[in-house]
């Protein structure tokens, strides 16, 4: 029998957003899953289901339910052939990374972090970079799901369709996530080369750039013109590393952490120091080459507040260009850190930010220094403004002010996912206040 406890506190990885679950519960098998949702349709209580507790926003909270799948976390199956790899959901992506290794086999694209789980990095459309890779969700071939009522239902692009296009990218909403089957490609070394240019260089030619590298990014520092590169590539060459690139990272690390909250006294200083770490840690060119989920993977020790919209791929350069010119317009507003530009290709899950176009992600970030907050609303507003007028759609797991209202407007498969949604779960159990502002 499963056993609930009280008293559990829920924080997310930022410290920006927590709950007090009446009763968290860590299920080690599918029965006892079902014995909770059992428990919680007895009780009327909602289910919250956490993975890695990385979002964020307060899209894991809950007050009523709250399951942990971190003891639900093998891998169930390899098929080498066919280079796939069924999981279950609540396994660490850097679990899964390690394991596949083992088998010669990757997963073609990840995000910053790979302390996620498989299921929730689906459900918010989790992405990384490159205009020849859709977002992680797009690696799923298949998933199984226990929906409110109990029922297990299987799906992919075979069996119940349209079920697997809303479950791709789920938002916590269908049920609980119970396998997920990864594409995967065979095991690969990446070499990154980092080198600096300028915001003018890098819009002019971003179809250069784009088509240069596989996974091309690229990071603008307000205030200034400066933009540091980023290029990734498979590569035959052996591991290597340029000289101190980590010890000047971890270095940099303290010192920016020192000054950003230093500058939060003296904002002024926003501008030299974003001028300061570009010359410090960016100018100049380096490389180094690893297996892939090391060069994809960085470890981000900044508690943050973040935004991350996908605009239509066309509209980089104007979004860009709107939002540096209203800062030039606007000196007391200050943005203290960079702006980091990824693209995706589009795709055809019902939720994605990038449902049937290639886009742009434009993220926005403003760290905490040592958890303390910065003001940023006026530049969250801005930013917002230039998304939703370029046709933007925001990150699921991140900071948004967006409701039904303009979810129905920006995504022509909003109703259909409700529908979906309202016939797996018509009493609302997996339902949150985040996911209440979402549907309602
Ligand atoms: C340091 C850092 C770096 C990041 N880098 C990136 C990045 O590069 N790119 C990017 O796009 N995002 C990035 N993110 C955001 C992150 O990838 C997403 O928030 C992701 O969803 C987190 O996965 P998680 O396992 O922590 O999910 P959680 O935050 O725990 O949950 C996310 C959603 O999935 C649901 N869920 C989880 N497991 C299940 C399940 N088994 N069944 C049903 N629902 C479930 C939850 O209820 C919730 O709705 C980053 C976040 C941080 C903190």
């Amino acid at each position: 029998m499963v056993i609930g406890h009280a008293g559990f506190k829920f924080q997310n990885w930022a410290e920006t957003y927590g709950s007090q679950p009446e009763l968290y519960f860590q299920p080690t098998s599918v029965e006892q899953v079902k014995e909770i949702l059992d428990l919680a349709r007895q009780r009327s209580k909602r289910v919250k289901v956490v993975g890695g507790g990385h979002s964020p926003s307060d899209i894991a909270c809950t007050d009523d339910f709250m399951i942990h799948m971190n003891k639900m976390n093998k891998v169930l199956k390899v098929d080498k052939e066919k280079k796939q790899v069924t999981v279950e959901a609540g396994i660490l992506l850097a679990e899964l990374n390690e394991e596949l290794r083992n088998y010669g086999l990757a997963l073609s694209n990840l995000g910053a972090v790979s302390e996620v789980a498989a299921a929730g990095v689906i459900g918010t459309g989790t992405h990384n970079t490159g205009i020849h890779h859709g977002i992680l969700s797009t690696q799923v071939v298949a998933l199984t799901m226990i929906t409110a009522s109990g029922e297990i239902l299987e799906c992919s692009e075979s069996t119940n369709a349209d079920l697997f296009q809303a479950a791709r990218l789920h938002l916590g909403a269908l049920g609980v996530i119970l396998t997920v089957t990864f594409q995967c490609v065979s095991a690969y070394y990446l070499q990154e080369i980092q080198f600096s240019s300028t915001l003018k260089e890098v819009l002019d030619n971003l179809d250069e750039h784009l088509q240069t590298s596989e996974y091309f990014r690229f990071l603008w520092f307000p205030h200034t013109e400066n933009v540091y590169v980023l290029y990734q590539d498979p590569t035959d060459k052996p591991p290597s590393s340029s000289a101190n690139w980590f010890l000047d990272y971890a270095i940099g690390y303290y010192l920016l952490e020192f000054l950003l909250w230093i500058s939060t006294f003296l904002p002024r200083l926003v501008p030299w120091i974003n001028k300061f770490f570009f010359w410090v840690l960016y100018k100049g060119r380096t490389e180094r080459v690893d297996i892939s989920y090391k060069v994809f993977n960085f470890e981000c020790r900044f508690r943050q507040h973040v935004q991350d919209w996908a605009i239509p791929i066309d509209k980089t350069k104007e979004a860009l260009l709107e939002l540096k010119a209203w800062l030039d317009r606007n000196p007391k507003v200050v943005a203290h850190f960079p702006v980091e530009v990824r693209f995706a290709q589009g795709d055809n899950i019902l939720l994605s930010p990038c449902f049937h176009r290639d886009s742009c992600y434009m993220n926005i970030l403003m760290h905490r220094p040592y958890g303390k907050d910065v003001p940023f609303q006026q530049y969250w507003l801005e930013y917002e403004t230039i998304m939703k007028k370029c046709g933007g759609r925001p990150h699921w797991a991140k900071a948004h002010t967006c409701t039904s209202k303009d979810f129905e407007v920006m995504y022509p498969g909003f109703q259909k996912f409700c529908s979906i949604r309202e016939s797996l779960d018509p009493t609302g159990m997996f339902l949150n206040t985040y996911l209440e502002k979402v549907f309602y």
